[in-house]
């Protein structure tokens, strides 16, 4: 059976504008605030409907949970500009514009001010700047509003990346007949590592699907058209199409680890997915994060709807002339050949070193061949 919407409420926000056309102020949001209005207005963040305020912020922060006791880990702030901040005052209707269109309207509720070092330490347990979600989140201030959105106009966000609405892809679950389906995330084009994982859980369950998070993200991880290409090339070579789907997530990556691991799931529980796979390091960068917390964070929050799913390293081994694991494999060290981002990283940007143990051919082509298309345009 699907899980319920998280906190029991599923969040849909129509799409009429028109009728707050006047007396509104606008404000300039980032992409990364314009995704987190989609996420809100498409069931993603259900039953979130708001931009968070001071103490559920706190409330989240210091519990993990929303104030009426539903279980959370990042809270969906909205910056905003000193220049604005003296001017908006509560009940104050918003015209939110990204790209020079409206895509939403919002009622102000509170103004406020965050303890940044406080904030950072507990959303990415550093305020280190070198963390890319530190550095991002420095940039964007310390003074924040919240607002309920009234509506949101879907046509007008161009960048959606042809993403559905959760309760399409809830339809899409219950017209196959699935009873178990589990999602994998990733911001990466796939290798056989990947591979291995999705073949693992496509015999456990009775779907899956991948659903990378496409929007902003850090330099050195691949950008979107990369990701969307070399999975399409891959799933079409090597899964089965009815037991396997792509159904990417606008999503704008913080790297806080354990947390936005537990931020992903719900994401997927309110797709409709049963299971969930959790990375080694998910949502993790440079060294920030233990190996393995981000499964047991996850698990210490007793989500009952959705299950987290943790599957050990994998690596190429020589001997066994296959992808396996530490459980599988009898043999010595100097056999295994591991997926090192930065290994991947180098095949793909410089073309170099193409090994089929580690990614399949076709996979690399497609990226090559996109790499040099752009080069020739630049
Ligand atoms: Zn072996």
């Amino acid at each position: 059976m699907l899980p319920p919407y998280h906190g029991n409420r599923r969040i849909s926000t129509g799409n009429h504008d028109s009728e707050f056309s006047s007396s509104t102020e606008r404000i300039d949001i980032s992409h990364e605030d314009a995704i987190n209005l989609w996420n809100m207005a498409t069931g993603y963040f259900s039953p979130c409907d708001s931009f968070h305020d001071y103490n559920e912020t706190m409330e989240i922060l210091q519990n993990n949970h929303l104030e009426d006791g539903t279980a959370w880990t990042v809270p969906l702030l909205l910056p905003i500009s000193n220049k604005s901040w003296d001017r908006m005052k509560n009940g104050h209707i918003l015209s939110l514009y990204f790209e020079n269109r409206c895509i939403a309207h919002a009622e102000i509720r509170e103004k406020f001010s965050l303890d940044m070092d406080f904030y950072l330490k507990r959303l990415f347990g550093t305020s280190d700047m070198n963390h890319p979600g530190v550095k991002r989140s420095m940039g964007r201030g310390n003074h924040f509003i919240s607002c309920k959105i009234l509506s949101f106009n879907r046509k007008n966000f161009m960048r959606n990346h042809g993403c559905m609405d959760t309760e399409s892809v809830r339809n899409l679950w219950k017209k196959m007949g699935f009873e178990t389906i589990c999602a994998f995330q990733t911001r990466n084009a796939p290798h056989r590592g990947h591979e291995f994982l999705h073949k693992v859980a496509m015999l456990m369950f009775d779907g899956i699907a991948i659903t990378p998070s496409l929007g902003p993200k850090k330099d050195d991880d691949l950008d979107d058209s990369l990701i969307t290409m070399a999975y399409e090339t891959y799933m079409k070579s090597y899964l089965n199409p009815q037991r396997s789907f792509f159904i990417p997530v606008n999503y704008s990556m913080l790297y806080a680890g354990p947390r936005e691991a537990f931020h992903h799931m719900i994401m997927r529980k309110n797709m409709g997915f049963t299971h969930f796979i959790i990375g080694r390091d998910h949502a993790g960068t440079g060294s920030y994060y233990g190996r393995d917390e981000a499964i047991r964070f996850v698990r210490s929050l007793g989500e009952k709807y959705i299950e987290g799913v943790y599957m050990e390293e994998s690596f190429y081994c020589k001997r066994c002339r296959e992808i396996t694991t530490e459980k599988l494999c009898p043999h010595d060290d100097i056999f295994r050949k591991r997926f090192s981002g930065s290994l991947i990283r180098n095949m793909i940007r410089n073309g170099e070193h193409f090994d089929p143990d580690i990614m399949r051919e076709e996979v690399f082509q497609t990226l090559l061949n996109l790499s040099a298309i752009r080069e020739e345009m630049a």
